[in-house]
């Protein structure tokens, strides 16, 4: 298999936007499409995200995958050298360096498929996700549907009053929502007031 390798070129697809819009489920459905035709995954998340599971990429709707937890991006280089296809789930919470090394992975010919928030709970863009989205050859914007109102939603909305930046969360601190019915977190303290 691996003349087959030499010859093709490595990319980059971005899957991104609000939390509940499936990034998770059609990362784990391209997963497993390459599974089927016996390319070597290998598939890594961010320490912080613990939800759900620990060792294993779990979508809202729980189907399962394993994944490698790593702290770094650098981890993420050295431990998918022998892979074709490289997942890396819930990527906003990496640093800067991702996008680095999602680039050297693609240079070596590596399929390199990435899922995160492109905004945070203000809905301003989020880690490395900006520079990851200017650098793919691929990218889908995913929507959820907004819980208000049933429009396409694109905004992440925090239920809850924490101030840090990353709460991690189902939908019992976070919904989707969509522009009309999205409220940033600046304009909801001022209504309170
Ligand atoms: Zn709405």
């Amino acid at each position: 298999m691996m003349h087959v390798i030499k010859n093709h070129t490595g990319w980059i697809e971005v899957i991104c936007g609000s939390m509940f819009s499936g990034k998770t489920e059609e990362l784990i459905r391209r997963l497993k499409r390459a599974l089927i035709a016996r390319q070597k995954v290998a598939i890594f998340k961010p320490k912080i995200d613990n939800r759900y599971s620990k060792n294993e990429i779990v979508s809202h709707d729980l189907k399962k995958i394993k994944a490698r937890v790593v702290e770094k991006p650098a981890e993420i280089l050295n431990q998918a050298l022998e892979s074709h296809v490289v997942g890396i789930d819930e990527a906003q919470f990496f640093d800067e360096n991702l996008v680095g090394i999602c680039q050297t992975l693609a240079n070596m010919g590596k399929r390199v498929i990435v899922t995160g928030l492109d905004q945070d709970y203000q809905g301003k863009p989020f880690g490395p996700i900006p520079n990851l989205l200017a650098v793919a050859e691929h990218i889908d914007k995913m929507h959820a549907i907004c819980v208000i109102c049933g429009n396409p939603a694109n905004f992440t909305y925090r239920k809850t009053e924490e101030k840090e930046k990353v709460v991690v969360g189902a939908s019992d601190i976070y919904e989707a929502r969509c522009r009309n019915c999205y409220v940033p977190p600046e304009e909801n303290e001022r209504e309170k007031e």
